[in-house]
């Protein structure tokens, strides 16, 4: 099977299998980003010993309805993994706790900024120092430079890696994230619009700061650094601004930086879920 239609159709007939429990144990993991932008942010991984949602960023209802458009049981969900605090990736995190009985995984300082705990959810910790089991995913996390306290990118199982949120990339988040089969990248601005937009100017210091969030240029030059291995199967655009980018020039910039072995580029999409994608 050839060309681009085939290929989601390859996919398509994976997904359906995999419905069923089946082909999880051949295909390692498979992702389903449930949205991704600056108004929230969910990803559903599902592996051979389980389920995790990572991040919460939608209300408790939305991301009900997002994951049932997607084909994914909430019910089947093992564990809360958080990045970090900011409410575009924690809003729906204690209310889904509660009602599914999930428990929350994230940094000590992160479960502190949760919004709207009362107690009765279950908490863990997330080590930055070993790899964590989290419903059976070994994952492992990395402090970020974003400015929320406890704030982490993330990799599962070394294949699936997450980094958006990051403010700047450093040699270390290089090493971190190198060779991996599967990265949810974050391109969150074009450093024009942003400049030319409506932010006001305190704002656009904030988002280009080492605190803040990456351009689509410095996305791009992660993916063409000499000491770093882009991802091998999907390289996953997320946090797109909705005002200061533009998803085809993100798309255009990614392109451009990977070399000829490209994966495969998914532009993730703040409105609607994207497809569920198999990497193994
Ligand atoms: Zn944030
Ligand atoms: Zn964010």
């Amino acid at each position: 099977m050839q060309g681009p239609s085939a290929r989601i159709v390859f996919f398509a007939i994976l997904v359906r299998v995999s419905l069923h429990n089946v082909c999880v144990s051949l295909f390692p993991i498979e992702v389903c980003v449930l949205g991704s932008g600056s108004s929230g942010n969910s990803y559903v991984m599902a592996g051979a010993s389980g389920v995790i949602l990572v991040d919460a960023g939608f209300s408790a209802r939305e991301t009900i309805t997002r994951a049932e458009f997607a084909g994914v049981s909430l019910s089947t969900v093992g564990a809360i993994l958080i990045t970090h605090g900011h409410s575009d990736h924690s809003r729906g995190a204690a209310v889904l706790a509660r009602r599914f009985h999930i428990p929350i995984w994230a940094t000590a300082a992160t479960l502190t900024r949760i919004p709207g705990l009362n107690g009765a959810e279950e908490l863990r910790t997330l080590s930055i120092h070993k790899a964590n089991d989290v419903a059976g995913f070994s994952v492992r996390a990395m402090t970020s430079p974003h400015d929320a306290p406890g704030a982490v990118i993330l990799k599962v199982d070394m294949r699936v890696g997450v980094a958006t949120d990051l403010g700047y990339v450093s040699a270390s988040v290089r090493r971190f994230l190198t060779g991996l089969e599967g990265l949810l990248l974050e391109f969150n601005h074009d450093i024009t619009m942003l400049r030319n937009g409506p932010y006001p100017p305190w704002l656009q210091e904030r988002i280009q700061s080492r605190q803040g969030h990456l351009s689509n240029v410095q996305a791009a030059t992660l993916l063409c650094a000499p000491d770093f291995v882009p991802p091998r199967r999907v390289l996953w655009l997320c946090h797109l601004s909705e005002k200061n980018n533009d998803p085809k020039l993100a798309l255009r910039t990614a392109m451009a930086a990977l070399g000829d072995n490209k994966p495969i580029v998914v532009v993730a999409r703040q409105d609607v879920p994207g497809y569920r994608v198999v990497i193994g």
